[in-house]
Parts: structure tokens; C-alpha cells; sequence
């Protein structure tokens, strides 16, 4: 069985002390449904890097993973402005966000620079999470499946048999992101399913049931059910709503059949 993946972005926002007292009341919620919870999903945050040490200090005893919204594929070196993997992992980062879509198109990260990184995370033994999406355009034009499979084929390049099992997708149609539009669930399954049927295709049968690929777009307390029941839809990545803890908290308890 695949654990659920509830993956809160909290992109640009938040100052250290706002940080940390989101985090106090998330685990407010959560803690006591720790072990409940740890049965069948896991919780994962990923905060701007500069509050990455703020954070890991209040998740600690915690189950609530760490994870970081970007990073280099250099383990170091004249990089400006960049953060690299080790960086990351000396603070005890196991997932990392790669290709949001605000990456793609505001800072026009390419499927070659973001493979790069998949590569990156996975040689760290950290979970990449691969955003694949297509924007309202080439929604509206029928190209939402060729857009997706392009950009996880492209992402996916190099990456062995044996260490696609590490790696979780998130299906994040552009149009969705932080609109209040959510893709119906049967839009979304059919398009996890296209993503996993890909994954079949090239990687065989076990690992394409191993492999998580959540949803990303406006998901909330009220939409998140009725996505994360979908059998291919193995959990959510939240925006907006992972900046309210009590949003977050009931997200994180979705009713997942
Ligand atoms: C995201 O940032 O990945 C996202 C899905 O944002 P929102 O939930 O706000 O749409």
C-alpha cells in the first residue's frame, strides 16, 4: 500500500516567529494522531530556506517531515544565491520540490536543469518531488497529457530503475495553482493514471504501484477528500491552505476512501 503524502508549500511567506508558531499549532493538531496517522500517510513541510533551521528546531521529536521548495544540483561551488543538498541535509531536509511550476515559468527553470536536480536528490538519498503541469493554454487546447508526459519523461532522464521508487510526482495543473479552480477528481485521476502508466511502461509494474503521485492545485479542507479517495491519487500538494494550521491539520486528515 502506498502511504498518502500530504505536502505543504508555504513558498515566500512567513518570518521566523510566524514560522515557528505555525508549526507549534500544526503539531498541536497532529501529534496526538501521530501514530494513527502514520499508518497509512505521511506529513511533510517545506518552508523558504532561510527558515529551514528555525523550522527543523520546532519540528524535532516530531513525525512531520522536512522538506525545502528548491535547490542547486551542485554540492557546492560560485553558485550566488544558491543552496545546495548538503546544505539542505545538515538540517535534516529529506524532500525537495522540484519544477514547481513557479520555478518554470517565473524563473524559467528548464526540464534539463530540473532533471539535473532530480538527479541531484536522488545521488543525496532525498525524495524529489517532480511538479509536472500544464498551464490554462494548453489545457484549454487538449495538450494537458503530452505537456505532462513530456515534462516527466524529461525530468525522468537517467533516473534508474532502482531509485524511481524513491521519488514522488505532483500532478500541478498551472490554471489550478493558487486560483481557487481545483481539476475535478476524475480529471486529476485520469491524468495520475497517464502519469503512471508511463512509469509502468518504463519501469515496470512494481515500481509504478510504488511510485506516490500527488495533486497540487487549490486543494483544501473541503476539495481534499474527494481527491485523495481517487486510487492513483496518493495525496496533495498545499499551497495556500498549509499556511493555516487548522486547514492544514484537516487536510492532513483526509478522508482518503
Ligand atoms: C502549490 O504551491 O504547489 C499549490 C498547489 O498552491 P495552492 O494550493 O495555493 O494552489
Amino acid at each position: 500500500m502506498r502511504k498518502k503524502l500530504i505536502a505543504g508549500n508555504w513558498k515566500m511567506h512567513l518570518l521566523p516567529v510566524g514560522a515557528r508558531a505555525l508549526v507549534e499549532r500544526i503539531r498541536a493538531e497532529l501529534d496526538p494522531l501521530a501514530a494513527t496517522l502514520a499508518k497509512d500517510r505521511e506529513v511533510m513541510v517545506a518552508p523558504p530556506d532561510i527558515l529551514i533551521p528555525a523550522v527543523a528546531q520546532a519540528l524535532a521529536g516530531s513525525s512531520i517531515l522536512l522538506g525545502a521548495q528548491n535547490m542547486h544540483f551542485e554540492d557546492k561551488g560560485a553558485f550566488t544565491g544558491e543552496v545546495a543538498p548538503p546544505m539542505l541535509l545538515a538540517y535534516g531536509v529529506t524532500h525537495v520540490i522540484l519544477g514547481h511550476s513557479e520555478r518554470r515559468h517565473i524563473f524559467h527553470e528548464t526540464d534539463d536543469l530540473i532533471n539535473k536536480k532530480v538527479l541531484a536528490a536522488i545521488h543525496h538519498r532525498m525524495t524529489p518531488i517532480l511538479c509536472v503541469g500544464e498551464t490554462q493554454d494548453e489545457h484549454d487546447s487538449g495538450r494537458a497529457l503530452d505537456v505532462v508526459l513530456r515534462q516527466l519523461q524529461r525530468g525522468l532522464e537517467g533516473v534508474a530503475d532502482d531509485h524511481v521508487t524513491r521519488m514522488a510526482i505532483a500532478y500541478e495543473p498551472v490554471w489550478a495553482i493558487g486560483t481557487g479552480r481545483t481539476a475535478t477528481p476524475a480529471q486529476a485521476e485520469a491524468i495520475h493514471g497517464a502519469i503512471r502508466g508511463a512509469i509502468l511502461e518504463r519501469y515496470g509494474r512494481e515500481r509504478a504501484d510504488t511510485v506516490r503521485i500527488i495533486y497540487g492545485g487549490s486543494v483544501n479542507d473541503e476539495n481534499v477528500d474527494s481527491l485523495v479517495s481517487k486510487p492513483d491519487i496518493d495525496g496533495a500538494l498545499v499551497g495556500g491552505a498549509s499556511l493555516k494550521a487548522d486547514s492544514f491539520a484537516r487536510i492532513v486528515r483526509a478522508r482518503t476512501r
